[in-house]
């Protein structure tokens, strides 16, 4: 009796082995697929907008790594210097430091420093004036994919929004050039947010458009990245790091 028992647990553990290792093996098939879509210009000009120094770590990682895995280049496009509390000088350095540790050179990053766009989630950025100095350096550098926030803006950060409202809003009105194309990062609510890489059955089956899914070597590489931010790595930000799946995985949407 005893020797079924353990042959019927050999046979129900080697079942789920089986199972897991599919599983496994198929969303590493879908993650392929999905990156894919949409996206085979290889060697395009990608831009990430972001709103503050540590966006680009802290949220957009996972876009970053992959559109470099795609052979994609990427600039980057930072509205603020993030002196909220008066730390512009250091988190501009900051940010160009996690750029170089991302792969994007210093060459390729424009941070703007002005009162029209101040870090400060209490302040509306004016739509218009967003809209046309992302258009400026969209034509100037010959875009072809713009990538931000979405309408929520992940965290609800207003200037996080702002980027959204004046991207969609060049995209409606048909300001962008021809052939330019423009992915917004998919907000999920608070439970997924903080569930790490297990949210990824969540992100298979809810990304609408291009999902990146981080290797373990990558996630080192993204929180060397985070760790650039030594003025933001209060405790909670430590926390973020460790449980929060933007870190590894981004779901985007084509608008
Ligand atoms: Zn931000």
């Amino acid at each position: 009796m005893a020797a079924l028992e353990i042959l019927a647990a050999a046979a129900a553990a080697a079942a789920i082995a089986a199972w897991a290792f599919l599983w496994v093996w198929d969303s590493s098939e879908r993650i392929r697929n999905r990156e894919q879509a949409g996206l085979r210009d290889d060697e395009s000009r990608a831009l990430l907008v972001i709103a503050h120094p540590d966006d680009e770590a802290m949220f957009f990682a996972p876009t970053v790594l992959g559109l470099g895995r795609g052979g994609h280049r990427l600039s980057l496009l930072c509205f603020s210097a993030g002196n909220y509390y008066n730390q512009g000088k250091i988190r501009k350095k900051e940010l160009l430091q996690s750029c170089e540790v991302l792969g994007i050179p210093p060459s390729r990053v424009m941070i703007i420093d002005n009162r029209d766009f101040p870090d400060d989630p209490d302040v509306q950025w004016n739509t218009e004036s967003v809209a046309s100095v992302l258009l400026q350096y969209i034509q100037v550098n010959g875009i072809s994919l713009v990538v931000t926030f979405d309408a929520r803006g992940v965290s609800g950060h207003n200037n996080h929004i702002a980027l959204y409202t004046a991207v969609r809003s060049l995209h409606s009105e048909g300001k962008l050039p021809k052939g330019c194309s423009v992915l917004t990062l998919q907000s999920v609510n608070v439970l997924r947010k903080y569930i790490s890489f297990l949210d990824l059955p969540f992100s298979l089956s809810h990304t609408q458009d291009v999902l990146f899914v981080l290797t373990s070597e990558e996630v080192a590489r993204a929180k060397r990245a985070m760790s650039c931010h030594h003025s933001q790595l209060l405790w909670f930000r430590r926390l973020y790091v460790l449980f929060s799946r933007y870190m590894r995985i981004n779901s985007l949407h084509f608008l």
